[in-house]
C-alpha cells in the first residue's frame, strides 16, 4: 500500500454535489488554493493538515453572481418596493454621490452577504469608480471579483444614465483610453481580475464595441455589456441597425465567444440563433425582469438557450426585494409562470459554471481535480433539507442562501460555522447605516420611514 499522500484540507463525510453528479458519503481533498482529490467512502489515500466532518452537510461549488452594481448595494433599503416612474433618478445621484469610502463600505456589504448565502465570486457591473476600494471591500470579506473601468459609453441616446455624470464622460477618446483599464491586475493569480466592459450597446458606438471586443479577445478575458433590457430598447436598436441588433453585431464580428451581455430579455428568433452560433455568454436576471414588469411583454428565450447549452450565469444587478442566491427560486417560478421548466441541474449550473464563465475562470464551478478551490459546505440540521430527498433540489430551491456553514474561496477560509472568518458583520452594518445615511443626504434621497403597526 502506497503511503499517503499530504493535503491542506479534508472535507469528509459530506453530500458532494460536484456538478456533474452528486456522491453520498463523499470528501474532498484541498492542497493550496487548488482541489487535489474527490471521491466517496473512506479517503484513506489522504494526510490532511484539517479535517471537517460534514455530518452530511451538501457540498457544493461556491456560486458567482455574474453581474452586480456593488456601488448601490446600499439603495437597497431607499429604492421602492414597486418602480417609480423615473427609476434612473436615484441611480444617477447615488452614483454620482459616490466616495471611495462609500464604495469600499457598499463592496464589503455586499460581499458580506454574498459569503453569507454560498458565493465566493461576484463580477462588477462595469460602474465602479474607484476600483481599488471596491476590489479591497470584496476580496478583504475572501471573495474573487472582476472590474472593469466605470460608465463606459460614447453615445447619448436610449439609455438614459447616459450624459448625466459629471464623472463618467460620454466621449469616445475617453471610452477608448480607458476600455482595458482593469486588465494590469490579471498579471498575478489573485482575487481581484479585470475585463473589458462599455455600459450598454445602446449607449456605444460601433467603433468603441470593436475594440472592446478586440481587446478582450487579446487578453482573453470576458467582455461584458447590458443590453436588450426592454422591447422599447430592442426596438431602437432595431431602428439603428435596420435589422435585429444581435443579429448585425454577430455578422459585424463585435460579438463573439468573449462577449457576456446581461438582460437579453427581449429576443427574436433570429438573435436566439446568432446567440447560439457565436458561441456568447448571458447574464439573467429573472428577479429585475419580473419586477420591471417585463415578463409580461416579452417572453423570456432563457429556458431555451439553457437547453441550447447557452453558458447562462445569475446576475442580482441590484438588490431590490431580493438578495444573491433568490435567483434560482426567482426563475424557477417566473419561468413556470410562463409554463416553462428550468430544473435545477440546470439552476445550479447556472450559479457555478455560468458564473465562473461570465467571470472568465474555466477552471472554476466545479468539484474535480485541478479546479479552484471555492467551495461551500451546508448544515445538514436545516428543518428545510429535511428528509433529504433530492439535494439538488434542496440547495437550489428550498435552501437557496440558507445553512451555509462552512466556505472556502481560493482554499482560504472565509465562512466558519455560519459567520465570517476575516470580517466582522456587526462593524459592517454600522458602517453600512452610516455610509447609506450621509449617500441618502447627498443625493438628496429619503431613507424609508415606516410607521409602527
Ligand atoms: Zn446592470
Amino acid at each position: 500500500m502506497t503511503a499517503p499522500e499530504g493535503c491542506d484540507l479534508l472535507i469528509r463525510n459530506a453530500t458532494v454535489v460536484t456538478g456533474e453528479t452528486v456522491l453520498h458519503d463523499g470528501w474532498v481533498a484541498v492542497r493550496g488554493d487548488r482541489i487535489v482529490g474527490v471521491g466517496s467512502g473512506e479517503a484513506a489515500a489522504w494526510q490532511a493538515e484539517r479535517v471537517i466532518d460534514g455530518e452530511g452537510g451538501l457540498l457544493h461549488p461556491g456560486y458567482v453572481d455574474g453581474h452586480y452594481h456593488l456601488g448601490l448595494h446600499l439603495l437597497r433599503g431607499i429604492l421602492p418596493d414597486v418602480p417609480d416612474d423615473q427609476p434612473i433618478g436615484p441611480f444617477g445621484r447615488w452614483l454620482s454621490a459616490l466616495t471611495p469610502e462609500d464604495e469600499l463600505v457598499s463592496a464589503r456589504t455586499a460581499a458580506a452577504e454574498a459569503a453569507l448565502a454560498g458565493f465566493t465570486g461576484i463580477v462588477e457591473a462595469g460602474s465602479a469608480f474607484d476600483t481599488d476600494a471596491m476590489a479591497e471591500g470584496v476580496t478583504g470579506v475572501g471573495l474573487r471579483v472582476t472590474l472593469a473601468a466605470p460608465m463606459i459609453w460614447d453615445r447619448p441616446g436610449p439609455e438614459p444614465l447616459t450624459g448625466k455624470i459629471d464623472r463618467a464622460p460620454c466621449d469616445s477618446d475617453h471610452a477608448l483610453r480607458h476600455l482595458g483599464d482593469e486588465l494590469h491586475r490579471n498579471a498575478e493569480d489573485g482575487l481581484a481580475r479585470g475585463h473589458v466592459a462599455y455600459y450598454g450597446t445602446g449607449s456605444s458606438s460601433e467603433e468603441v464595441m470593436a475594440e472592446a471586443a478586440r481587446l478582450a479577445r487579446e487578453a482573453g478575458v470576458p467582455m461584458h455589456a447590458h443590453q436588450n433590457f426592454t422591447p422599447a430598447d430592442a426596438a431602437a436598436e432595431k431602428e439603428r441597425y435596420g435589422r435585429d441588433a444581435i443579429v448585425h453585431m454577430a455578422e459585424a464580428g463585435l460579438i463573439g465567444p468573449e462577449t457576456v451581455f446581461t438582460h437579453m430579455n427581449v429576443l427574436s428568433d433570429a438573435e436566439v440563433e446568432a446567440v447560439v452560433e457565436t458561441g456568447m455568454a448571458l447574464v439573467w436576471h429573472p428577479a429585475n425582469a419580473a419586477y420591471y414588469g417585463i415578463l409580461a411583454q416579452a417572453r423570456s428565450r432563457f429556458p431555451e438557450l439553457a437547453r441550447r447549452g447557452v453558458d447562462i450565469g445569475f446576475g442580482t444587478d441590484v438588490a431590490k426585494t431580493w438578495g444573491f442566491g433568490d435567483l434560482g427560486f426567482a426563475a424557477f417560478l417566473t419561468m413556470r409562470a410562463a409554463g416553462e421548466d428550468v430544473s435545477p441541474e440546470t439552476l445550479l449550473k447556472i450559479f457555478t459554471t455560468g458564473g465562473a464563465r461570465a467571470m472568465g475562470l474555466s477552471d472554476t464551478g466545479r468539484i474535480a481535480v485541478g479546479q479552484r478551490a471555492d467551495i461551500v459546505l451546508r448544515r445538514a440540521d436545516l428543518p428545510e433539507a429535511m428528509p433529504e430527498g433530492d439535494p439538488l433540489k434542496h440547495l437550489t430551491l428550498t435552501l437557496r442562501t440558507k445553512g451555509v456553514r462552512h466556505s472556502f474561496c481560493a482554499g482560504r477560509q472565509i465562512v466558519e460555522d455560519g459567520a465570517l472568518v476575516r470580517a466582522d458583520v456587526k462593524e459592517i452594518g454600522a458602517a453600512a447605516r452610516a455610509t447609506a445615511r450621509g449617500l441618502a443626504e447627498r443625493a438628496d434621497l429619503k431613507l424609508p420611514e415606516r410607521a409602527a403597526p
